[in-house]
């Protein structure tokens, strides 16, 4: 019995052994906050083995060229853009010697100059040009998200999976900074700071002309919230994870941080997750709003809704990567559900009834195309947000609570390299423990039948 355990343990390490293997980053990194610029010199090494790949690197970022670790020559990638993978990069590879396949060394260096427009003044801004994949130069600070690729990063064409955790250890240099940001170390006073970490992090980086605090385990960047507040904030903070750590039995591995801070647009106004950092974007809707002016309570409950929303995140979205064709269903729909869980729980029975009401009328309408069938980008945002925590609810209701939080948690324990469609909802379903006939019947009345969204709407109201 001990050798099979033993074998056992070893094929699950063998076969999640390619994507423990983490890239890291070193080097440095100058920025002018004032003049709108990057210049990267770093070193990637780490890699994984992969026969079919292409790096990702901002459009607005110029290589000054690919070299190998040894320095001694440069390489000749060949370059491509394909907008439904990335809108905001290109894509690199090398070809290998005969020029039919790609090769990727275990180790390369690369050097890259940027210049981005610094929008200090909103007069002529655009009205809605600011997103999570944009470089935000606001005149003083700079906000890159993972998904704008200032960093190179690694994608694995065959498993669609975007390698955007690395660990790091970067000296970043800002001439016209105070303090320097990157996700997954501590915030720091400085022009030129030297940022490392061992955990796998995708890459946020903010820097400039800020301050930033520390309650408990949370950092806030940007914040200008005081201490009562931060306190405040902290605590829901704490509550959320709490739940989440009890329910799924899985803990949170890291601080959080709120960031804070003003889009290079007129209006656009939104919040994204790059976790640890929780970061909230607005003119007016930033992290203030949150609060009346001197009050040391949230304004209203949706905001409990909406962190426990970002907060699960964490799990669905940062542990567990969703992809392929229900890709919107794992990410949102998910995440969605965890937050009606939650409000549930903190906020008590009423509220979360109101919620559900909400939802259920946003439905009214809505026709879903059957998830078997439907395509990545036809799960539009009544879909994704409004019409999958429903059917979550109806599964609910028919297996009980206890069972959909184990059902949770054994996706996220799921091969990473997993592709989320429509037969992994069902195996997952299955691997979890819930009956051949139990998930038979669910399909059938929830998912496949004419009657399907009736079905689901029948069920919340009994
Ligand atoms: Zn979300």
């Amino acid at each position: 019995m001990k050798i099979i355990k033993l074998l056992l343990s070893l094929i699950i390490f063998i076969s999640q052994a390619p994507f423990a293997q983490v890239p890291h980053l070193t080097g440095e990194i100058k920025i002018s906050v004032l003049n709108g610029t990057i210049v990267g010199d770093l070193e990637y090494s780490n890699l994984p083995t992969l026969k079919n790949y292409s790096i990702w690197l901002n459009t607005g970022l110029n290589v000054r060229y690919f070299r190998d670790e040894a320095d001694t020559f440069n390489y000749t990638p060949e370059k491509y853009y394909e907008s439904e993978k990335s809108d905001e990069a290109f894509q690199y590879y090398f070809p290998d010697k005969d020029k039919k396949g790609k090769f990727l060394p275990s180790k390369f260096k690369i050097n890259y100059v940027g210049k981005f427009p610094v929008i200090n003044d909103t007069l002529r801004a655009s009205n809605r040009n600011d997103w999570k994949g944009n470089i935000a130069f606001n005149g003083k600070t700079i906000r890159a998200s993972e998904q704008t690729c200032w960093y190179p990063i690694l994608y694995d064409v065959d498993n669609d999976v975007e390698i955007n955790k690395v660990t790091y250890d970067l000296k970043i240099d800002c001439i016209d900074c105070e303090s320097i940001y990157v996700n997954g170390s501590a915030p720091q006073k400085g022009k030129s700071v030297s940022a490392t970490s061992n955990n796998p992090t995708a890459l946020l980086m903010y820097a400039g002309i800020f301050d930033f605090t520390k309650n408990k385990e949370t950092y806030f960047i940007d914040a200008k919230l005081n201490p009562e507040q931060e306190k405040v904030l902290n605590n829901w903070t704490e509550k959320i994870k709490g739940f989440y750590e009890g329910k799924l039995k899985i803990p949170y591995q890291n601080y959080v941080a709120y960031l804070s801070t003003t889009p290079i647009s007129k209006k656009n106004a939104w919040l994204f997750v790059t976790y640890p950092t929780i970061a909230i974007i607005g003119h007016k809707y930033n992290l203030n709003y949150y609060f009346n002016p001197n009050e040391n309570v949230l304004k209203d409950s949706s905001i409990i809704e909406l962190l426990s929303h970002e907060l699960g995140h964490y799990y669905f979205g940062t542990m567990f990567v969703p992809n392929a064709e229900l890709r919107w269903f794992f990410l949102e729909g998910i995440t969605e559900y965890l937050a009606l869980q939650t409000i549930k729980e903190i906020l008590g029975e009423n509220y979360y009834k109101l919620q559900m009401s909400a939802h259920i009328k946003r439905v009214k309408d809505f026709n879903p195309k059957s998830l078997p069938t439907v395509k990545s980008n036809e799960i539009n945002e009544t879909y994704r947000y409004k019409y999958i925590p429903l059917l979550i609810t109806a599964l609910e209701k028919e297996i009980g609570k206890e069972k959909v939080w184990n059902w949770l948690a054994t996706i996220l324990k799921s091969d990473k390299s997993t592709k989320t469609d429509y037969d992994f909802l069902k195996t997952s379903l299955l691997k979890s423990g819930i009956s051949d006939t139990t998930v038979k019947n669910f399909e059938e009345k929830y998912i496949l039948s004419d009657k399907a969204k009736e079905n689901v709407l029948r069920i919340l109201n009994n």
